[in-house]
């Protein structure tokens, strides 16, 4: 059975095969369509739906060590996320105060 890897972050192909692993220790893959050597699951190590399940998490008055704890998540990870959202997380917030 063919193992599921994804798609390639480049190309979105299927296509793609394992290619042992970076320096650093990741998984790498090789694209056959486009040919890109690239690393698997880099960035996207969490999904949209689980990144906006923690902030909302936060948004309920959850510190940032507090969500290490709850999703064990390094706190430097939601407090980037938060960072880039912070026009919709201040928008968040006053709403919840008014309500
Ligand atoms: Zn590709």
């Amino acid at each position: 059975m063919k193992e599921n890897l994804g798609n390639c972050t480049k190309c979105g192909s299927k296509n793609i095969i394992k290619n042992g692993h970076n320096s650093t220790g990741k998984q790498q893959y090789h694209c056959k369509d486009c040919k890109a050597h690239r690393i698997l699951e880099s960035e996207k190590k969490y999904p949209e739906q689980r990144k906006w399940e923690i902030i909302r998490t936060y948004l309920e008055g959850s510190s940032l060590r507090g969500l290490q704890r709850i999703y064990h998540v390094a706190y430097q990870t939601p407090s980037r996320w938060i960072k880039k959202n912070d026009h919709f997380i201040a928008n968040n917030r006053r709403n919840s105060c008014i309500s």
